[in-house]
């Protein structure tokens, strides 16, 4: 039986990055949700700004997906990942290796963006231990970078207040982020700023390549609040990177699968990384999964083995890696994704949404707006003590009206379904600004 009633109290639910303590006192309860729309636990229909938490693209309820889920639970709900494959396996990994670059074909999963960025530098390690270079370890993020919770995702992230509650974490260290005051109110790309890049030259000098495994970076930062990379900067990492035999990895948890107006932003920036982190979108939020795709030469790397065939090459996975119900998701998720040309809808759709977005430039408190694609971020001038004061403020008074915005540090984050109509962004834009002009 679902549950849509609440007859507990909330204590017992410790609720994951979020204000316990705020949430109790005003609860944000969601009972259903249909396309673009949420309904709470009044019964309010709130159009659902952020895709789900960047999932949910396709909207909810999408009919060949719940279909796909509800035939794969009846034919095989189970099958051990380990030392065992599924016909729905297989057919994903195919999928998903034809939409990917072309040299980005091995497919391993996982259960989330977390356990993506965590399996993504374990193969790097171990790639350059395969190779027969032990030393190269470190993992280079970037400063506002998110890759998850897990020790990795906390220790190559950036993101200041995950990091220093939790003292030392994995062996990493971090370039600059790419968010320049000259930059403010870039529509897209901004066009200055690639020589950040250089700064990675920098960090090598300072540990030497022979110590360094990868680096690993969102083509734009999605949780920091939508940081869109300058032109040309990607294209430099990945100079560098070969230059001095490290990895890229490309965390594509929220810029994959149309986000950017191309399946991946890998296409969209014409720069190809070695590893890509999957995640989110995957299923349209259905069911959790992640994936990492690599390159064949990491995967082959791992085969050149003299090791017994019996002996495992990757010691690594998930009881859930895999899971018949998530890859079933998956499956019917890229269909559509396809079938419905739904990244060249977005592109068709970025003009409008980033004409909307900056029309709010010149609004109460916003001190910064930055888009791709379909989402933007806006960054909010702080009160003098807090960053995330204002922002909440504004969530809240969003979600009142009946529209859900993410806060997040100092910003507000809007990055509506892919389905999304002309009329839906209109009706969010003209909310924040009475929202800014009212708080
Ligand atoms: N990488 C990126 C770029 C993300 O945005 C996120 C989630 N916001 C993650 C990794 C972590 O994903 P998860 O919460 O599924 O572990």
């Amino acid at each position: 039986m679902v549950n849509q009633t609440i007859e507990e109290p909330l204590d017992a639910y410790w609720l994951p990055y979020t204000a316990n303590r705020q949430f109790k006192a005003e609860p944000r309860i969601i009972t259903s949700a249909q396309g673009c729309y949420l309904t709470d636990s009044d019964g309010r229909k709130i159009f659902d700004g952020l895709s789900g938490l960047w999932t949910s693209g396709l909207g909810h309820q999408q009919p060949k997906i719940v279909e796909a889920v509800k035939q794969q639970l009846q034919t095989l709900d189970f099958a051990p990942s380990f030392q065992f494959a599924h016909p729905s396996a297989i057919t994903l990994a195919h999928k998903i290796a034809s939409l990917t670059p072309d040299k980005l074909n091995r497919v391993f999963y996982t259960n989330s963006g977390s356990e993506s960025a965590d399996t993504a530098t374990k193969i790097a390690r171990g790639y350059w231990r395969q190779k027969g270079v032990a030393s190269k370890t470190k993992i280079i993020g970037r400063i506002k970078g998110y890759h998850g919770a897990s020790w990795g995702g906390i220790s190559f992230g950036g993101i200041g207040g995950n990091r220093k509650i939790w003292g030392q974490g994995m062996d990493a260290d971090h370039m600059p982020h790419t968010l320049l005051e000259e930059n403010r109110f870039t529509k897209g790309m901004p066009e200055y700023g690639a020589h950040l890049a250089d700064e990675l030259e920098n960090i090598i000098a300072l540990h030497d390549a022979s110590n360094i495994a990868a680096v690993i970076v969102e083509p734009f930062s999605g949780s920091a609040g939508v940081i869109i990379p300058p032109q040309g900067y990607l294209r430099r990492l990945r100079q560098i990177c070969d230059a001095h035999q490290i990895l890229l990895i490309f965390d594509e948890v929220i810029t994959g699968f149309g986000r950017t107006g191309s399946m991946f932003a890998a296409q969209e920036f014409d720069v190809i990384p070695d590893i890509m982190n999957l995640a989110k979108q995957l299923t349209n939020g259905v069911v959790p999964m992640g994936a990492v795709v690599c390159s064949d030469e990491i995967y082959q790397a791992y085969m050149d083995t003299d090791k017994p065939i019996h002996d495992v090459e990757l010691p690594h996975g998930y009881t859930y890696s895999g899971h018949p119900l998530a890859c079933a998701a998956a499956i019917a998720c890229l269909d559509v994704l396809q079938q419905d040309a739904i990244p060249q809808r977005v592109k068709k759709l970025t003009p409008y949404f980033e004409s909307a977005v900056h029309s709010l430039q010149g609004g109460k408190y916003i001190t910064d707006i930055r888009n791709y694609g379909l989402a933007a971020g806006f960054t909010i001038e702080p009160y003098s003590k807090s960053l995330t004061q204002r922002p909440f403020e504004i969530a809240m008074a969003m979600w009142r009206k009946g529209f859900y915005v993410r806060w997040g540090g100092d910003t507000i984050q809007f990055a509506p379904p892919f389905i999304v109509e002309k009329t839906q962004i209109d009706d969010v834009v003209t909310a924040l600004a009475d929202v800014l002009n009212q708080i």
